[in-house]
């Protein structure tokens, strides 16, 4: 008998990833697209459809899971809100696949999907009570009490992002100043690196986080005083919520955590210094077990969730 699986993708402002899981959580095939740059309400339901399509010739599929950027109802399966992509606000997209495919379709936002999977195949299996965080351009957040996602009334809790740390500091994307995101996601640790370089007139024009991490590790002095800097802030917005929800772990995710034990481990000892001993552990922070694939990986088992398959 054929295995059943689910085809998975992961909508970005940049690239949607996709990906073939099987009822037993096996990844096992994937893949990479440029996302449409223009005319998305016609060409992105097209693109996926290809892909579906083709996919069904080889494999048999039981349904479609989508984790998407933006805000997403995953009640009904509808993109509220995108900046990162244009015209893609108020697009159906589990009404158009279902339409097309009558499978079962589920769509939920690309940060809690990832939660989702490390919850499912990653980093907090087991766990119930957690903060889940993605450094990038900005941050991204999901919060879990008790086991379940907190959506919030109207789909919008948990953007620990915009959380000020700073008292009429940097002024940030949201309309308020000293937001968490503008001191403590990668582009912030990145462009505090290259304003500290250029002060000392050194022209630097691109360098990724995971680049300035490699220097800390070399003992250029730049990057480890920006980088001691970029710890405590993580540290101060990370012992907010240590003292609000007490989460069992806290999992970031991105490429700097992958990066290596260190950066985790000093944000480990700097959260002692900005919490009360009480709420002290042993281990809080955890870097993310499936790095790019988190999001397909919750993707499928929302859909197998959805199927019934699964039963937690
Ligand atoms: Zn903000």
């Amino acid at each position: 008998m054929m295995v059943e699986n689910i085809v998975c993708f992961d909508i970005g402002g940049t690239f949607i990833k996709f990906g073939l899981i099987n009822r037993d959580g096996h990844l096992v095939y994937k893949d990479k697209v440029p996302t449409p740059k223009s005319n998305i309400q016609k060409l992105l339901p097209e693109l996926l459809a290809e892909k579906i399509k083709k996919l069904q010739n080889d494999f048999l599929i039981a349904g479609i899971g989508i984790s998407s950027c933006g805000l997403v109802n995953h009640e009904t399966g509808e993109i509220l809100f995108s900046n990162n992509i244009p015209d893609y606000s108020g697009m159906k997209l589990g009404e158009i696949l279902f339409n097309l495919f009558k499978l079962p379709v589920s769509v939920e936002n690309d940060v809690k999907s990832a939660c989702i999977g490390e919850m499912w195949k990653g980093a907090i299996q087991g766990k119930k009570d957690v903060v889940f965080l993605t450094l990038g351009t900005g941050i991204g957040s999901t919060i879990i009490i008790d086991g379940k996602i907190v959506s919030g009334s109207r789909y919008l809790a948990g953007e620990l992002g915009h959380t000020v740390i700073i008292n009429n500091g940097r002024s940030c994307g949201c309309g308020r100043r000293g937001c968490f995101e503008r001191y403590a996601s990668t582009s912030a640790l990145v462009s505090d690196f290259i304003d500290e370089k250029n002060k000392n007139s050194e022209v630097i024009k691109k360098i990724s986080g995971e680049e300035i991490l490699a220097l800390v590790e070399e003992g250029d002095s730049i990057a480890t005083a920006v980088y001691k800097n970029f710890i405590n802030y993580i540290s101060i917005g990370l012992s907010n919520i240590v003292h609000l929800l007490n989460p069992e772990a806290i999992i970031i995710g991105g490429g700097i955590a992958e990066q290596g034990d260190r950066f985790i481990q000093d944000i480990n000892s700097e959260i002692k210094k900005e919490t009360m001993p009480i709420y002290h552990q042993e281990t809080l922070v955890f870097p993310s077990i499936l790095g790019n694939d988190a999001g397909l990986y919750g993707a499928c088992y929302l859909t197998l969730k959805k199927l019934n398959y699964l039963h937690v």
